[in-house]
């Protein structure tokens, strides 16, 4: 089995469900004993944030390349970036290692494919759901991406850095977040997209009935499904 290694801390209620999921996946795959060979660098999000809020995206893309390379020197064989929204600096990363970075919006794309649909719902911070990063990657797939109205976006957004990234889910904000999906499935809308790794603390299929896809999960899925596969 191939050793993944996971570009962490962003936040760290994300890095949680990497590890949970990659471990319960090899356990039930591979047997009870079983765990998956896994390096976790979990990285200072404050400094990210910094970059984040001055618009130094260079500077992330530059600090995030430095800690992968530090993943590959010590063994790892694929690259997770454990969050969508510093995907904006895949190509950085993935430009400075040699080892195959797994990117969680194709992953997901080819779900969303595979599902039939071609138009979709985004939920996830502001820099996901109004940059061009992640939903040129979607587009680029044929699929329609809808998002939230600018102050939907901004409380969507708001939820994630004050209560999702410092694991205190609220039961005020999973319905704003039913409320804000429900009205993207009206605008058409086939599915949703949890275009954020904390999300899936908040909510999942079960709240709704048209199809979520759960990046974290599928995510971690997708990596499970590569280091199993033989060289
Ligand atoms: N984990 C979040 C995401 O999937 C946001 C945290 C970050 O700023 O990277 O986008």
């Amino acid at each position: 089995m191939k050793t993944i290694g996971i570009l962490g801390g962003m936040s760290w209620v994300s890095s949680l469900h990497y590890y949970k999921w990659l471990n319960e996946m090899a356990q039930a795959r591979l047997g009870p004993l079983n765990t998956p060979p896994i390096l976790i660098n979990s990285v200072d999000w404050a400094k990210i944030k910094t970059f984040q809020k001055n618009g130094e995206w260079e500077k992330a893309g530059e600090y995030l390349a430095d800690e992968a390379k530090k993943l590959e020197q010590i063994g790892a064989e694929i690259m997770l970036i454990g969050t969508n929204t510093m995907h904006k600096v895949a190509d950085q990363v993935q430009g400075a290692i040699n080892i195959p970075l797994l990117h969680i919006a194709d992953a997901t794309a080819a779900r969303i494919q595979n599902a039939g649909l071609n138009s979709i719902a985004l939920l996830g911070t502001s820099f996901t759901m109004e940059h061009d990063f992640y939903k040129n990657r979607l587009e680029a797939q044929n699929i329609e991406v809808i998002t939230p109205n600018q102050q939907d976006r901004d409380l969507v957004n708001t939820i994630i850095f004050d209560e999702l990234c410092q694991n205190n889910p609220t039961e005020k904000s999973k319905a704003e977040y039913i409320r804000i999906t429900e009205e993207m499935f009206n605008r058409g809308a086939q599915g949703l997209i949890m275009g954020c790794t904390e999300i899936t603390t908040l909510i999942g299929q079960d709240d709704f009935e048209k199809p979520v896809f759960d990046t974290t999960l599928i995510h971690v899925e997708e990596a499970f499904e590569t280091v199993l596969q033989e060289d």
